[in-house]
């Protein structure tokens, strides 16, 4: 599983950093953001290190497949409320204009009563 020793995400992968866990097997780990923008917010990332979404290959599909039919279900394991009426919103920042800071692809998912949501 390659890993960058620079990455804050995967020192936190590696517990050498510490987290508030959602999910973890051998190819995703999850954890809440440590600075929210939503009551239920936390990030799914592969374990592998992966700089963003603008590096992803045909490989990285069935990862990919596995982060957002896990995300629904940690959604409302985390607190948010099932569609219709509640809901909740998944986000990958991608590059510098995508407003990515941290280099190893994530997937925030973020809900909860409103009104935090814009837009
Ligand atoms: P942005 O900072 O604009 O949200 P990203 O999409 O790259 O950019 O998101 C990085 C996210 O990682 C931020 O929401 C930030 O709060 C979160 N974060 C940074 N360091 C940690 C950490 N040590 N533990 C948990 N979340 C972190």
């Amino acid at each position: 599983m390659s890993s960058d020793p620079n990455c804050v995400f995967c020192k936190i992968i590696e517990g050498k950093i510490p987290s508030r866990k959602v999910y973890e097997d051998d190819d995703l780990f999850g954890f809440h953001d440590i600075s929210p923008w939503a009551p239920v917010h936390f990030m799914l990332v592969p374990k592998k290190h992966i700089a963003s979404m603008a590096q992803l290959t045909p490989e990285d599909s069935a990862l990919m497949g596995k982060i957002m039919t896990l995300a629904p279900q940690l959604a409302l394991e985390q607190g948010c409320r099932p569609y219709p009426d509640g809901g909740y919103r998944v986000v990958v920042n991608t590059g510098a204009e995508g407003g990515q800071e941290v280099h190893h692809l994530h997937v925030h998912v973020m809900g909860g009563p409103r009104p935090w949501l814009r837009g």
